[in-house]
């Protein structure tokens, strides 16, 4: 008798601590885990310290979050070597970073379209239009592809207004708005329609060489213009907002977050 009341009272508490693992791991993150991935290690918190500037910023709370959601960017995402042995721990973690920092305002967004991230040590050749690359984004393929040397040289100079992976997240985060799957339509259409009719004018300005922000490529077309505005507003966002508060504040709206007033 008292071995099946214990027995029964283990099979309640097993039941309970799931359920309470199952609703914390909600609360923390904001979404269902699917199969709970560990806490991101101290290995790879050091990586973070050491670094990216935009995590040690952060509070210690929202600190938390990050880690989170890196950890789970880093658990659903293939990461490929190409002309490298491996991706390292290092790369995994910091192209992650990268994703999330652009993506920290919205909890559930994974950039889930892009299955693939293809890591290259530098530029590579594409045949597609016999050109060296940096990076794209291929939404047919799902996935971002990298160059390994271009991503660190955009953080190794964090004020220059050029930020490779920042860049080529930003065209995936565009494009992951509008493909339909978990994460549809996330960004508010009045506010994102506010940033085009913005956005048109200033490309005006950089055609005519009258921009006093962006560079010359900005111009090519919407996506391009949207890409070089993520680089500027987490790289140079005093100038940004002094010279255009406008375009910044959308993109503040936009983005859920400003780099101005880390929280
Ligand atoms: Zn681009």
């Amino acid at each position: 008798m008292q071995d099946s009341s214990d027995v029964i009272f283990l099979a309640i508490l097993s039941v309970v601590v799931i359920i309470l693992t199952g609703v914390s791991g909600k609360v923390n993150m904001g979404f269902q885990v699917p199969g709970f991935p560990r806490p991101l290690s101290a290995k790879r918190k050091e990586i973070l310290k050491k670094h990216f500037p935009y995590y040690s910023q952060l509070s210690p709370n929202r600190r938390k979050r990050f880690e989170q959601k890196v950890q789970y960017f880093i658990y659903v995402k293939d990461f490929i070597p190409r002309q490298i042995p491996t991706v390292t721990e290092e790369m995994k973690v910091l192209i992650s970073a990268c994703a999330v920092q652009l993506t920290f305002g919205y909890p559930k967004v994974f950039l889930s379209h892009f299955k693939r991230i293809l890591v290259y040590p530098d530029n590579y050749y594409s045949t597609i239009n016999n050109t060296f690359h940096k990076g794209e984004v291929n939404p047919r393929l799902r996935t971002i592809v990298l160059s390994w040397k271009a991503f660190v040289e955009g953080y190794i100079h964090p004020k220059d207004g050029r930020n490779l992976g920042l860049h080529e997240m930003a065209h995936a985060l565009r494009l992951e708005n509008l493909i339909l799957n978990t994460e549809y339509s996330f960004f508010d259409e009045a506010v994102l329609q506010q940033w085009q009719s913005m956005a048109d004018l200033e490309m005006q300005n950089i055609s005519s060489g009258k921009s006093r922000m962006f560079r010359d490529y900005a111009g090519t077309d919407s996506d391009e213009f949207f890409a070089v505005a993520i680089e500027n507003f987490f790289e140079r966002p005093e100038k940004f907002k002094s010279l255009m508060p406008n375009l910044y504040g959308i993109l503040v709206l936009l983005l859920k977050q400003d780099p101005l007033n880390p929280v």
